[in-house]
């Protein structure tokens, strides 16, 4: 049998034991098995001891107001102890002594008067006696929980080393438990990181200066293509990186470690199934650690690398064209100052880019700063659409296109300009050889239709000339007389200047047809246009052999035009109905001129003919140049109608006639505006 003595001393030895094996097993304890052992620590204190209970409690991380039971021991049961509970309410004495770092042991019954609430509530859990340790991070107000001891049976006196013993422990736990905290935070920030970096798809990498082993994150190992459990090295890492980025990357690496400087690289990796992929890397030498560790983060940069690379082509590109093109481009600012410039401005100017870059555009084209009221860079700023016009220089003897494009910006303001000077002399001088030909052209068929007409002519010019001739005649004979009858004299003179008007008035009408310069547009009544016409062309024979019904309206409104060239139009459009009616029998010739007013500011003059009609094949080519289906014929007369009638805003268009034949009508606007 053991004296209680040496019962005692075994205990205490056992106890002592317990807090030497606890404090040396918590220093290496793994975090995630701290919560565990405190229990088990807690159930072995209190059956060597002898104890009811033992509870401990943390402060709430986010309202330190409330106290939690993490580790409860109470193998006596009891009333329910909640798992949370108003610190301040329940227990304001002991909280208060723990703030300020005590130690509290009070018997339940005997407890001091201030702690009056502490002792009710003790009484409610069934508590007799109890020893409670403040748990704190060190310092007075770093409390951040207590753990307690307690008897429920009986009422237990607490013994200065048992206190001591005890307080060991709660140190011991109160370590741990911050420990766990630390590594709670870490796993946390460890946990935030990853998923930061695998959202941004960055795969994390640290390497060690005296180590061939390499540390990847997964996102890394996908990156790379490395198997989940495979060991990376520096080697391994070589074998993914195109062979012609090694140099690159391995002098990266080592700058980064011996300086310190932060590693920056883009390269390629080549992946198993031969594509190639843009990595970015950047990474920074850990200067806590000895020998260095250099830590980094990856990232795929493919997407970006082919952008870039559009961009720089496109870009590039867009220099050639804008340098190749003979037109001098300059980009101006809202001063009006060169920003950009081509090539081309280079040789304009006769300067060098930095002597064109940041000048007035005025300043270098017109030798004056102020844009004058007209010019289209200004209009463009203005009016934020494209300008453009024509100049002469005198100067150069060059003929200029000058255009202006805005450029909005983001919010639609007007920022930049293109302004573009184009030569355009060739194709001014090209354009006035092409109106010379065309006007040589139209005088040529001109002069042809009056070669048909020759005859008729003459003949229109002769019947004045030969009433002159009769009449001269007739006052020879009266003068021949002794008492001339002078009344009748006068009237035969008064036949002759009329006759002789007539004649006169025939010839400048064709004199006019004939004059080679183009007429200015003046006010024209189509009805007197073409009777004037009707009777140029009275005395053609094969027009004397058909009936001209005149359809006109009366209240036809003047146009604006061409005489010359509108009466060659109807000249040619009669000619051709009377040509298509050649082979008809001569008692359905006809051909009926008619002029009305369409809309209120259109006239149209229309000739119907009822001979062969057009045919439906060759409708489209009837007023292309050269298509023609008579032997000696041109094909240009339908050509220069449609012209003349387009240069007077109007259409010329053909179809058939229901009863057989073809209709030729043209439009022409009524210019109001020039009537008066
Ligand atoms: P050309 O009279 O020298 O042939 P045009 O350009 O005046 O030149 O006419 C071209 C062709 O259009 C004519 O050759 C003819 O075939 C056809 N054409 C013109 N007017 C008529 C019409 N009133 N009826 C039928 N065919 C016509």
């Amino acid at each position: 049998m053991k004296s209680s003595a040496e019962e005692q001393l075994e205990r205490r030895l056992m106890f002592e034991t317990l807090l030497s094996e606890v404090s040396a097993n918590f220093i290496n304890l793994p975090a995630e098995r701290i919560d565990d052992v405190i229990l088990d620590t807690q159930r072995r204190v209190c059956e060597l001891q002898g104890l009811d209970f033992s509870a401990l409690w943390q402060l709430a991380l986010k309202n330190p107001r409330y106290l939690y039971q993490t580790h409860v021991h109470r193998p006596a049961g009891g009333p329910f102890l909640p798992e949370q509970m108003e610190a301040e309410s329940n227990f304001p004495w002991v909280l208060e002594q723990l703030k300020s770092g005590k130690i509290v042991a009070i018997s339940t019954v005997a407890a001091p008067k201030d702690a009056a609430r502490d002792q009710e509530v003790w009484r409610r859990y069934g508590v007799k006696s109890s020893l409670t340790f403040p748990l704190s991070a060190g310092g007075d107000d770093l409390l951040f929980g207590a753990l307690t001891f307690g008897t429920m049976r009986e009422e237990r006196a607490w013994s200065e080393p048992q206190i001591k013993q005890l307080e060991l422990l709660a140190q011991v736990f109160a370590n741990a438990i911050l420990r766990k905290r630390a590594d709670y935070k870490l796993q946390e920030s460890e946990r935030r990181l990853k998923v930061a970096t695998d959202a941004a798809g960055t795969g994390l990498w640290i390497m060690g200066m005296d180590t061939d082993d390499v540390w990847v994150s997964e996102k890394n190992r996908d990156l790379f293509h490395f198997s989940p459990h495979e060991k990376v090295t520096y080697e391994r890492f070589f074998t993914v990186i195109h062979p012609d980025d090694h140099e690159l990357v391995q002098q990266a690496v080592d700058r980064a470690f011996r300086s310190g400087e932060n590693l920056v690289i883009e390269y390629r990796i080549l992946l198993p199934d031969g594509s190639i992929r843009w990595i970015g890397s950047r990474g920074q030498r850990d200067g806590a650690a000895k020998p260095f560790r250099l830590m980094g983060a990856s990232v795929d940069i493919t997407e970006r690398k082919e952008m870039e690379e559009r961009v720089l082509k496109s870009a590039e590109e867009w220099q050639t064209t804008f340098d190749s093109t003979p037109d001098i481009i300059m980009i101006l600012d809202e001063d009006l100052k060169i920003r950009r410039h081509n090539a081309a401005a280079i040789t304009f100017f006769g300067l060098s880019s930095p002597e064109i870059l940041g000048r007035h555009c005025h300043d270098l084209l017109h030798e004056t700063k102020e844009p004058s009221l007209d010019c289209p860079v200004r209009r463009s700023f203005q009016s934020g659409v494209h300008q453009e016009e024509e100049i002469y220089d005198t100067k150069r003897h060059v003929w200029y296109q000058i255009s202006s494009d805005p450029i909005p910006n983001q919010e639609g303001n007007v920022t930049r300009i293109i302004h573009r000077i184009k030569d355009i002399t060739e194709r001014m001088k090209a354009e006035a050889e092409a109106r010379k030909q065309w006007e040589h052209l139209t005088h040529v068929t001109r002069t042809g239709i009056m070669g048909e007409l020759t005859a008729s002519l003459a003949h229109e010019i002769n019947q004045p000339l030969t009433a002159i001739q009769a009449n001269t005649e007739a006052a020879i004979r009266f003068m021949a007389v002794s008492e001339p009858d002078t009344g009748e004299v006068s009237q035969i003179l008064k036949d002759i200047s009329r006759d002789n008007a007539r004649a006169s008035s025939i010839i400048s009408k064709i004199r006019a047809l004939l004059k080679k310069e183009p007429t200015p547009f003046t006010v024209l009544d189509m009805n007197e246009l073409i009777a004037d016409v009707l009777s140029l062309l009275r005395a053609d024979s094969l027009l004397q052999e058909l009936v001209i019904i005149r359809d006109f309206s009366p209240e036809l409104p003047p146009v604006f035009g061409d005489r010359v060239q509108l009466q060659q139009v109807v000249i040619n459009l009669i000619l051709n109905g009377t040509a298509a009616m050649k082979q008809v029998p001569v008692d359905r010739r006809r051909l009926v001129i008619k002029t009305e007013n369409q809309k209120e500011s259109v006239v149209k003059v229309s000739v119907a003919d009822f001979g062969t009609g057009i045919d439906g094949q060759n409708a489209q080519s009837l007023f292309e140049p050269f298509y023609t289906t008579k032997p000696d014929g041109m094909g240009m007369g339908l050509t220069i109608s449609q012209t003349i009638i387009r240069e007077h805003g109007g259409t010329i268009c053909a179809s058939n006639h229901p009863e057989g034949g073809a209709v030729f009508a043209f439009t022409l606007s009524v210019q109001l505006e020039n009537l008066t």
